[in-house]
């Protein structure tokens, strides 16, 4: 596909260049500003409509192009610009599920929150054993009048306990097949009945609390929070699983790690020599360089097929992928440059760096897992995409 920008596209990224360099501060700035700055930065870009451009206009968003879009995201992550909004899951798939299958007056109650950054949405799907095989979710939800009384358990349930809502998969036809008999509920986690414990993670203090288990005790939910029809469910969950992974593979942060793991290497020593100069390592380095290309020429291939309309297909699982592998092994390589190759600045100390790769490497179940794990990927790829039987 031809990349080159249309006049009009030009004109939008030279627009979003010229905001960037007037209104972000640097990054020393904004480490003196710390979170106060980001109230009026989103303040900044919802007046542009930048929060939520690829919703539609009628919707509240900003109704950009799939182009404008990239050249949205890439300036502002080339700038290494905070996020555009503040409600990331709200914004990534709870607002478009309510625009996709959701009624009017979802769209006027809900929406506006999400690009005031005044919401804070979870995702409810997984349960205790229930996880790859998410059609086999049990939390029940059964209609009593005008709410549906909710009973069950969630796990794994990120931000919970300062999330303000819950989009979450209930079964409502325990007798239907059990892909139908699931419908897709917006539950105020205020709500009399749930209860939002901690999962410790093993990764300490950095993830000490971010994961939730939640559970429902007679949780009444009004018949007017459902999205869809009833049974429709496991429709919206595969649209937003779609939109989560394709959310995951952005290949940025990995030109930022790169960037690191080079420096970590020329502080290093192995075997008393420089580590920059160890062979192995430098195909190592080179190797992954070669491995972010790959996955930004693959991002572009889906950014063809979407501008084209075309059905992106698997795009979004060979992304994450892709992506996840390279997190991964990075972040371990930073791991065993701290640990074998004895840090030239001579500071064994884990809080080297900020402890960035220990908590990196540390890390990765959110990103690795969270979203579907790889094998659950490469189901979706070999049956999709390359044809192949299921087991
Ligand atoms: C940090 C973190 C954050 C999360 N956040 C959320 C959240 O906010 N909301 C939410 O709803 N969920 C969340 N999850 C849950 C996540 O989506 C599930 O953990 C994930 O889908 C895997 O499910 P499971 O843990 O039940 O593992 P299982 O499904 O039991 O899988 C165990 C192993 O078996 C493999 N496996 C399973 N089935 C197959 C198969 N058919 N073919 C090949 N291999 C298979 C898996 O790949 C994995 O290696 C989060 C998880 C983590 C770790």
């Amino acid at each position: 596909m031809d990349f080159d920008l249309t006049p009009g596209e030009e004109k939008f990224r030279e627009e979003v260049r010229a905001f960037l360099a007037e209104h972000l501060p640097s990054t020393e700035a904004r480490k003196k500003l710390g979170p106060s700055f980001l109230p009026e930065w989103w303040r900044l870009i919802r007046e542009r409509r930048w929060v939520g451009f690829d919703w539609p206009k009628e919707c509240g968003g900003g109704g950009g192009s799939i182009m404008e879009q990239y050249i949205l995201k890439q300036a502002m992550l080339t700038a290494r610009a905070p996020a555009l909004g503040r409600d990331y899951t709200g914004l990534g798939w709870v607002g478009p599920a309510i625009i996709q299958f959701g009624n009017a007056e979802q769209r006027a109650r809900y929406l506006p929150d999400i690009l005031d950054s005044q919401s804070a949405w979870c995702t409810g799907y997984s349960e205790p054993g229930v996880g790859s095989d998410l059609a086999a979710l049990a939390c029940r939800a059964v209609r009593d009048g005008d709410t549906y009384v909710v009973n069950g358990q969630k796990t794994w349930t990120s931000m919970a306990h300062f999330g303000t809502g819950l989009i979450c998969m209930v079964r409502t036809d325990p007798d239907a097949p059990k892909h139908d008999g699931i419908s897709c509920l917006l539950i105020d986690l205020a709500s009399p009945g749930i209860e939002v414990r901690p999962i410790e993670s093993f990764a300490g203090d950095h993830f000490a609390h971010l994961y939730n288990d939640v559970f429902f005790r007679d949780v009444r939910v009004p018949v007017a929070n459902r999205v869809g029809t009833e049974g429709q469910g496991w429709e919206i969950i595969c649209s937003a699983l779609q939109r989560e992974r394709s959310g995951i593979a952005e290949v940025n942060r990995h030109h930022e790690a790169l960037e690191r793991l080079f420096k970590l290497a020329a502080d290093s020593r192995i075997a008393g020599k420089p580590a920059i100069e160890n062979g192995a390592l430098r195909r190592k380095l080179a190797a992954f360089d070669a491995r972010i290309e790959a996955a930004r020429l693959n991002g572009l291939r889906s950014l063809t097929r979407q501008v084209r309309g075309e059905n992106p297909q698997s795009d979004a699982s060979i992304n994450k992928l892709h992506n996840c592998d390279l997190l991964v092994e990075m972040a371990e390589t930073g791991l065993q440059l701290l640990g074998d190759a004895s840090p030239y600045l001579g500071d064994t100390d884990a809080s080297l760096y900020g402890g960035r790769w220990q908590v990196s490497a540390l890390g990765w179940p959110t990103t690795v897992i969270g979203g579907g794990t790889p094998n659950v990927q490469k189901n979706i790829i070999a049956e999709r995409m390359l044809g192949l039987p299921k087991d």
